[in-house]
């Protein structure tokens, strides 16, 4: 439903280049693929036995690593060896000893290769994948120590609240009761409720992450910046990026940083429901533009999992989470920030068909909040 919606408000030249323009880099590499492996087939093939084209099918092969599954590149090798071997029996000049020989070094360097890449990508996918790790454990314990020490700073006016409501319990019991006692342990409840009621307010600060400073800025300039910090994780994940964003889009007044957050959190997202799709079906698709009611919007599609219509109602729940280690702070985080500065925050999705994020905040001038 979303999807119409935002379209509409688009020229069609914008939405043609959004579907089209920016969406060759997949369908590009396999056509380069395709158009080096025929190349290399019928230059081996009408080449002499002594010329041993077949080893370029190793470029074939590194083309396809980051494009390809492992298994998608093992079946391309096979393919490779395949054609060296048909180009063997239909090249008709030369030494056909010769051409056995060159086969054979070719298939070796092919399988080579191929075993070579697959292990380093290997290496590179554990290494990330160990750093991911060590990424969410020092955020679960940072969480930990943030825990610890709102439990305590809370807990303290709380000890001294039933503390003094003891002792103002004592003065009223008294005969007769010391009134000018009671009154000051009345004052001293009063006043360690405001301290505990304080930790909180400082806590839910320190959530949406420091003091809010508001500036206008350019979104458009937010998004890149955001995405700059995405950019390697991005590129290690084979996703294929497309960026819309509309020109003359009025400044939003708001902080740089939680902006940051927000935009952040739903490109990790989306980069982490897309984790167990091929390679080649990874898309992430940024696009702003001020919408219907003027307010300056962002969306994020991605085209991984999907999320379930009852998964839909939960999703910026606190701690509610479907990821082994997943927090289910971030989304719960980022409405909390976009609603102080009066916007808003929603999604739409299918299962298996990827989510749209969508996320609209007031443009500068608008008064929002
Ligand atoms: P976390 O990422 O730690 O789980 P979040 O609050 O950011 O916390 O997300 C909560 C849940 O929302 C995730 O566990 C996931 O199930 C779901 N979710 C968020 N973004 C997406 C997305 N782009 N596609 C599918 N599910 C998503």
């Amino acid at each position: 439903m979303w999807h119409e919606a935002w379209i509409d408000v688009m020229s069609s030249s914008e939405r043609n280049a959004l579907f089209t323009g920016h969406h060759v880099r997949p369908r590009f590499r396999a056509a380069m693929i395709l158009i080096l492996l025929a190349c290399v087939f019928v230059a081996d093939t009408v080449t002499d036995y002594e010329i041993a084209f077949a080893v370029f099918y190793i470029v074939v092969i590194l083309l396809a690593i980051g494009f390809l599954s492992t298994r998608g590149v093992i079946v391309l090798a096979g393919v490779c060896v395949g054609l060296t071997v048909l180009s063997l029996f239909l090249t008709k000049r030369g030494m056909f000893e010769a051409g056995l020989l060159n086969c054979g070094i070719s298939v070796a360097a092919i399988g080579i290769t191929t075993y070579l890449v697959l292990q380093t990508v290997a290496a590179q996918a554990s290494a990330f994948e160990a750093q991911t790790q060590l990424a969410r454990v020092a955020r679960l314990t940072s969480l930990g120590a943030l825990t610890a020490s709102i439990a305590h700073e809370v807990n303290q006016p709380l000890a001294a609240i039933v503390t003094s409501g003891h002792a103002c319990r004592r003065w009223l019991e008294r005969e007769p009761p010391n009134l000018e006692k009671a009154q000051q342990a009345v004052d001293r409840i009063i006043h360690d409720a405001n301290r505990a009621s304080d930790v909180i307010v400082r806590v839910r600060g320190l959530a949406r992450s420091e003091l809010p400073r508001r500036e206008a800025l350019d979104f458009n300039e937010v998004i890149r910046e955001s995405l700059v910090q995405a950019q390697t994780q991005i590129e290690r994940n084979s996703i294929s990026m497309r960026l819309q964003l509309a020109d003359g889009l009025p400044p939003i007044l708001a902080d740089r940083i939680q902006v940051q957050q927000v935009i952040g959190n739903l490109l990790l997202n989306a980069m982490e429901a897309m984790h167990d799709m091929p390679t080649f079906k990874r898309e992430l698709e940024v696009v702003s533009f001020v919408d219907d009611a003027g307010m300056a919007t962002i969306t994020v599609t991605d085209s991984g999992i999907g999320i379930k219509p009852v998964e839909l109602e939960r999703l910026f729940d606190a701690f509610w989470t479907t990821k082994e280690g997943g927090m289910g702070i971030g989304l719960s985080i980022s409405r909390s920030i976009i609603e102080a500065h009066g916007g808003s925050i929603s999604v739409s999705s299918k299962p298996r068909m990827g989510a749209t994020f969508r996320v609209s905040l007031p443009v500068a001038g608008a008064n929002a909040w």
